[in-house]
């Protein structure tokens, strides 16, 4: 095996047993990414220097007997979290040359740990979307299927590691973005719960919604980045103090007692067929695997994208104010007054889908309007998380499907976007209740393109997850898809 085929825990195994070095496997990434990257498009930034400073770095503190949880392992990062050094743009073209002067909380932890950033990966526009299409810098391929999408909005994050190019990466998911592009493209992706991981650093989309996670190539790997990720951080005022688990202690503690729900709601029309079969497949392995099978009523499912869509909307149409071209990013040249500059900033710098959401949030937001949309979609959040805590009662996760449908090809819904913001129905709820979610594959269709399975919990109850995933990932022992890149 190439050093970059391998997972975490394997390269972390064979750098401690001398097989070669951190400089070399961040080579070996590099070289990878130089060679398919052109055609995939994952990467916005590749930062080969800094990379290899890192490698050196992290082949050092090894000889000194210095060994963090990721010394040597490269990973990439979307491109909403900040770092110093390297451009942050949101794949949006007001932050083309934006640099943080600061690193997010979750880099730092990174850094600390020996991980070596290669550099930062493609993404929707500021995280709005659910293809990775709305990318002012390439729109990143499926590594299984080229000409399908990796799905998004963190499909750069999910592409890098289903291709080899990383071992890991993270993302973020307001609306299911971490766990719907890694369901697309074959990999483990987590959403922890709200609070569980800082989001200082974290470029804002909805506030309320958004959480940082890990994609990985194994459960064990997720583990161990959640390991490194969560903590309470007083930079973050909704970080929950809470302490973190040895999240990997999770994996070999079997099924015996646990109680899986089956939520209806999420199986009814519309589902893909191909999809269902994985996803009962995977019910199966777990009930003769110990577990016990609870049918579950989240009646409120229905209103969640309704909910979510004003929510986010209207968040991120806040949010997204401070891109006026007077502190950071891009500024329009041409204007002739201080409001002609903001008009022909936000007009030229903001693309038609980021546009789209600051206009719908604007709108709901608007007096006259709030009540009627901002508070009403804020109560049917709470239902849905009433919902969660009725289920809750009964079992102890959640399993269904991530997505209605596989992969599909890019272009096919660029230009209906109800029909994209339909499709993230079955990931929404988890982010508007907090509670965490994780996908992990199942299996495939009939023409080889991956199919996620969706574990939910209770607000921290991300060892519960990774309990029955990491069941799922060694009895179904699927080969890797092969790879059309
Ligand atoms: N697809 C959803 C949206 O477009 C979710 C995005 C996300 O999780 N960042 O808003």
């Amino acid at each position: 095996m190439k050093p970059y085929e391998l997972t975490i825990a394997q390269a972390v195994k064979e750098m401690a047993a001398g097989e070669f070095t951190a400089v070399e496997l961040t080579e070996s990434c590099l070289d990878r990414i130089e060679k398919i990257d052109k055609k995939l498009q994952a990467f916005i930034t590749v930062d080969r220097e800094g990379a290899l400073s890192q490698a050196i770095a992290a082949d050092k503190e090894r000889s000194a007997g210095r060994v963090g949880a990721l010394c040597g392992i490269p990973l990439s990062i979307k491109d909403l979290l900040c770092t110093k050094n390297v451009k942050t743009t949101c794949g949006s073209k007001i932050l083309e040359n934006y640099i943080s002067p600061y690193d997010a909380t979750v880099v730092d932890r990174i850094r600390k740990e020996g991980g070596v950033i290669l550099g930062k990966v493609a993404m929707d526009e500021f995280a709005m979307g659910s293809t990775s299409e709305t990318c002012a810098f390439g729109v990143p391929q499926n590594p299984v299927k080229s000409g399908y999408v990796t799905g998004g909005s963190s499909g750069g994050s999910a592409a890098s590691v289903a291709s080899l190019e990383c071992l890991g990466s993270l993302g973020s998911d307001t609306g299911g973005s971490i766990r719907q592009p890694a369901s697309l493209c074959g990999v483990v992706g987590m959403k922890p719960t709200y609070g569980r991981v800082s989001r200082f650093g974290l470029t804002a989309f909805a506030s309320s919604l958004d959480q940082v996670g890990p994609l990985s190539r194994s459960v064990t790997d997720c583990a161990t980045l959640m390991n490194v990720i969560s903590a309470y951080d007083k930079k973050d005022s909704t970080s929950v103090r809470k302490a973190t688990p040895d999240f990997t202690l999770s994996l070999k503690k079997g099924l015996d007692g646990v109680r899986v729900g089956i939520p209806l709601e999420y199986f009814k029309q519309g589902l893909d067929p191909e999809v269902e079969r994985v996803v009962q497949n995977g019910i199966e392995v777990l009930r003769s695997g110990g577990a016990e099978l609870v049918d579950i009523s989240l009646p409120h499912t229905e209103y969640c994208v309704a909910s979510y869509y004003l929510i986010a909307s209207s968040e991120a149409s806040s949010n997204l104010a401070r891109y006026d071209g007077v502190i950071y990013g891009y500024r329009d040249q041409q204007a002739d007054s201080l409001l002609d500059m903001y008009k022909q900033t936000r007009s030229k710098g903001f693309g038609a889908e980021v546009k789209r959401r600051i206009l719908i949030g604007t709108y709901a937001l608007s007096s006259g309007y709030y009540d009627a949309y901002y508070k009403k979609a804020s109560q049917v959040r709470t239902l849905i998380l009433g919902d969660y805590k009725k289920a809750y009662e009964k079992c102890d996760i959640l399993i269904s499907p991530v997505t209605p449908t596989p992969a599909w090809k890019i272009g096919e819904n660029s230009d209906n976007p109800l029909a994209m913001y339909l499709s993230d129905i079955l990931t929404i709820s988890a982010n508007l209740a907090g509670v965490p979610g994780l996908s992990v594959p199942g299996g495939f269709t009939g023409t080889g393109l991956p199919v996620g399975i969706q574990i939910q919990g209770d607000h921290f109850g991300e060892e519960k997850l990774i309990q029955a995933a990491y069941h799922l990932e060694q009895e179904l022992n699927l080969e890797l898809p092969p790879l059309d890149i």
